[in-house]
């Protein structure tokens, strides 16, 4: 098999952060899905990557480490995936500490601003949805409000709750451009622009971010995601090739009922792009 056409999934999340199946579970779905090389890549968060390894290596899968950086940019929330670091390196673990650290007050926060619309209780809804108590997270509002029946799934509660202007939404400051990278590249690893095509940017705003991205050190772009549309692979297709970044490939798998693209079914990349693992050989962990 060539590495273009490895089924490589590279983005997705465990109970250790908002998804709701255990590493373990996550590698065998992804084994029977017919994933090749798998990272997870939980929020602000490292906890599960041990696991994940040692599950990747029981379903004979390769494996890189992996996170998803929060980060505030030009005033909105970008994600950064970081790939093929050193869980362990200090710096990279205390900065995700600290970007994890404001999301207990921030959620009681949301909680306060859903109960002025009458939605009581939410904060301890919420929590009983939490696997980590460290990483309490927009989505665990979003299935309590399903649970309670305010909402019939969890887009829609994007739609109408915790997002900017919709009641539920706290402002928060997560990490800088700057420290996500320099966190990511100084443990070793590469550091990808999640899922572009989710920010409501301008081409102007896109195009700094972009450009601040590979002058810090940045190297990769997230090209076909379970976010993006079919016009978008192509879009950031061009966008790789244009800024000269690495391509990646990850589904932004969370749980099989609300997921619309399972573990490992995504489209191949477009030819040609260059694909981050192949920047990465030296990085991937064999069973
Ligand atoms: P947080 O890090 O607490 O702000 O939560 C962000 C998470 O909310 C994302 O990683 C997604 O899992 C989820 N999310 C954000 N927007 C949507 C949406 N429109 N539909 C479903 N889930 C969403
Ligand atoms: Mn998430
Ligand atoms: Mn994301
Ligand atoms: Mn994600």
């Amino acid at each position: 098999m060539t590495m273009h056409l490895l089924n490589a999934d590279l983005h997705c999340h465990s109970n250790v952060s908002d998804g709701t199946l255990t590493p373990e579970q996550l590698a065998e779905r992804a084994r029977l899905n017919g994933v090749d090389l798998w990272a997870l890549t939980d929020h602000d968060e490292v906890g599960g990557v041990q696991r994940a390894r040692a599950a990747a290596a029981a379903q004979g899968m390769l494996f890189l480490s992996g996170s998803e950086v929060s980060v505030t940019f030009a005033g909105k929330t970008v994600h950064i995936v970081g790939l093929g670091f050193d869980p362990y390196d200090e710096a990279l673990q205390r900065g995700l500490e600290h970007t994890r650290g404001g999301r207990e007050r921030r959620a009681r926060e949301m909680s306060d601003d859903l109960a002025r619309v009458g939605i009581k209780g939410a904060y301890e809804g919420a929590l009983r949805y939490v696997g980590n108590p460290d990483l309490i997270s927009r989505t665990h509002f979003a299935r309590y409000l399903v649970e309670t029946g305010v909402c019939s799934e969890t887009h829609e509660v994007f739609r109408r709750f915790l997002t900017e202007g919709k009641p539920g939404y706290v402002e928060h400051r997560w990490a800088t451009l700057s420290d996500a990278v320099g966190w990511i590249v100084g443990a070793g690893g590469v550091a990808i622009i999640a899922h572009p095509g989710r920010y409501d940017f301008t081409p102007n705003e896109e195009y700094a971010l972009f450009t601040e991205f590979k002058a810090l050190g940045g190297q990769g772009v997230e090209v076909v995601t379970g976010s993006h549309t079919a016009s978008e692979y192509v879009k950031y297709a061009d966008m790789a090739c244009e800024f000269d970044l690495l391509a990646s490939r990850g589904s932004d798998f969370h749980d099989p009922g609300e997921s619309h693209i399972d573990l490992g079914r995504l489209p191949d990349l477009p030819g040609r792009v260059t694909p981050v693992w192949e920047a990465l050989e030296q990085r991937i962990l064999h069973p």
